[in-house]
């Protein structure tokens, strides 16, 4: 099985059909959302529509939630509170509907989802240490090999062998799972990276071949920018697509 997995898009369409159009040329047997589909960017409903015509396999993310008044936006910096409750002025009652249905995990054999942390994925952890890598690890399911997961909007492959008691990051983007060891995913933001390069993120997973890659593809960012202006969003919220940051 090849998994296609998306996190974070955020309301870019733009990005969010970059990565569709690379990936049709991945042979996905299986697409896989991890949540923050809308909330910064100008197209939350095209986003939805694209994502729930391409997959059930969908979990909630937490800017998914605010957009629903679900979260306390008070936890949200400005820009992002703003986002926010634009985003939730613009959402169809279907729209709303569907994000409130997501659920926050999900699996399938040794394969784990979420979209901040395993460990309490309804406090929206960032993933941002090798400490948390560790809690999150103790805290995937006992069968499960692989946890892909976003919210952070960084790339980046943790591993664990099965006889240490720490993990540690792997500095590459691919790789193959190796059999005593367990790995967290982190496979970046389609539609807002902050890693410093700003393409889109993406990842495959082969479950036959073992095999995981954090993939990046360039999009139509001017558009995307020029969309998020003319809907009256944060400026800093066009500008840094740019960046990545
Ligand atoms: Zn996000």
């Amino acid at each position: 099985m090849r998994y296609g997995v998306l996190s974070d898009i955020h309301g870019n369409l733009e990005a969010l059909d970059a990565v569709l159009g690379a990936l049709a040329d991945e042979r996905i047997d299986r697409y896989l959302c991890l949540g923050d589909i809308v909330g910064y960017g100008a197209d939350p409903n095209a986003c939805l529509e694209r994502v729930s015509g391409l997959t059930t396999d969908v979990i909630a993310g937490n800017h998914d939630h605010a957009a629903i008044g679900r979260l306390d936006i008070a936890t949200f910096n400005r820009y992002a509170a703003e986002a926010a409750l634009w985003t939730r002025r613009q959402l169809t009652p279907a729209g709303r509907r569907y994000l409130g249905a997501l659920p926050y995990t999900w699996r399938k054999d040794d394969l784990f989802a979420v979209h901040g942390s395993p460990a309490n994925p309804e406090d929206w952890i960032y993933l941002t240490s090798l400490w948390l890598a560790d809690e999150a690890f103790d805290a995937m399911p006992g069968d499960t090999v692989l946890c892909v997961l976003g919210h952070t909007h960084a790339p980046g492959i943790f591993e664990k062998q099965a006889a240490e008691d720490r993990s540690r990051q792997v500095p590459a983007a691919a790789l193959e799972l190796a059999p005593e060891c367990r790995y967290i995913v982190n496979v970046g933001s389609v539609g807002q990276p902050r890693d410093g390069d700003p393409r889109a993120a993406y990842c495959v997973f082969d479950s036959a071949e073992k095999r995981v890659e954090i993939k990046r593809v360039d999009y139509d960012i001017e558009t995307a920018q020029r969309k998020i202006r003319d809907a009256g969003l944060p400026e800093m919220l066009a500008e840094r697509l740019e960046y990545g940051r």
